[in-house]
């Protein structure tokens, strides 16, 4: 959930760059929003330009009410799909926008103070003008203060529109964010008990998305799991056995790959991997590894609800993965022998 740089986002199917907002207003910090109940739906804003035919709109809640009904409600969740085809349909979607993030308290200004200072934050400027050159950026975002909510914010949907595939693809990924950061307290660094680790965060909703992808007869799991081995997949280079052939030394909660450039998509492919140990070598149901166990990480902390769930600790799970991801590619694909798409 830490920018990606430019050349592997590129390359992401999902094309997330997952950052806390930091224009959230000032506010006595509140914990997380833990009650998927009483959520309202999500609310989609779409520029004009798009959408024409109904297939971006279509394609993007085709992924995302598959994993509200997998995770559960949870927002509020705003998703905007803009386009540079109409100036005036960009400025009203981002003065809305504005309105949703408006904190009732008085004393942070009046409604149209707020939203004025919103739209003049430099990040929001210069996202508009991404919007308007047509240049395709944003990701998810959300507040840490109230009004809590999240976003995924598409800049350039026209690329949406032209790939069904990656559209659905991207929605449900997004999704599984927003469920992990409800419960999780996004101001602590990602190797604190209230937070999640990057291989966490991206690995499981690598996994859950493309799996999910496999459920809804979109795309292939397995043989998708195995080019994260051999290619990369559309994560980015190098691919899980390049990295391993250069580094017998690397940690998977290590969060310093961010840090080196070439090796953020380290989080992903390894994390999927890591996740998929977990259901398919250590036998632990998909929903618990996926959803469940993140239920307790609030009241008792990521490494007890870890071993809680998984039955083992995160350390141990570490030396035992390690030594799993290192044999050949056949010999791990073997994990997933006798599974069907459908569960
Ligand atoms: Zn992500």
């Amino acid at each position: 959930m830490k920018p990606l740089p430019p050349l592997i986002l590129a390359l992401l199917v999902t094309g997330c760059t997952e950052t806390p907002s930091t224009d959230a207003l000032e506010s006595t910090h509140t914990s997380p929003n833990l009650d998927p109940v009483n959520v309202v739906e999500p609310v989609l804003f779409v520029a004009a330009g798009l959408n024409t035919n109904g297939s971006l709109v279509r394609n993007y809640q085709r992924g995302l009410q598959y994993a509200m009904d997998y995770f559960g409600r949870y927002g509020p969740y705003y998703v905007y799909l803009l386009g540079p085809d109409s100036e005036q349909s960009v400025r009203h979607i981002y003065h809305q926008r504005a309105l949703t993030r408006a904190n009732a308290d008085a004393r942070l200004g009046s409604l149209e103070e707020q939203t004025q200072k919103f739209l003049n934050q430099p990040n929001i400027v210069n996202e508009i003008r991404s919007v308007l050159s047509g240049m395709a950026e944003g990701g998810l975002t959300w507040t840490q203060d109230p009004p809590i909510l999240y976003e995924d914010v598409t800049t350039n949907a026209h690329g949406r529109e032209k790939d069904p595939v990656e559209n659905t693809w991207g929605a449900l990924h997004e999704y599984h964010h927003v469920f992990q950061i409800a419960h999780c307290d996004t101001k602590q660094e990602r190797t604190s008990e209230k937070n999640i680790n990057s291989w966490i965060s991206e690995g499981m909703a690598t996994y859950s998305s493309a799996k999910f992808m496999g459920n809804l007869g979109l795309s292939d799991f397995e043989d998708y799991m195995l080019q994260l081995r051999t290619s990369g997949a559309n994560i980015g280079r190098p691919s899980i056995n390049e990295f391993l052939r250069e580094s017998s030394d690397w940690q998977l909660n290590d969060e310093g790959y961010w840090d080196t450039g070439e090796f953020a998509q380290v989080y992903y492919m390894l994390g999927a991997w890591a996740t998929a140990y977990l259901i398919h070598v250590l036998n632990i149901e998909e929903e618990i590894v996926l959803r469940d166990w993140y239920y307790d990480i609030p009241r008792m902390g990521k490494s007890a609800a870890f071993r809680k769930h998984m039955g083992v600790s995160l350390n141990e799970f570490y030396r035992k993965f390690d030594a799993f991801i290192r044999q050949t590619d056949s010999v791990v694909m073997q994990i997933f022998d006798g599974q069907t798409e459908d569960n």
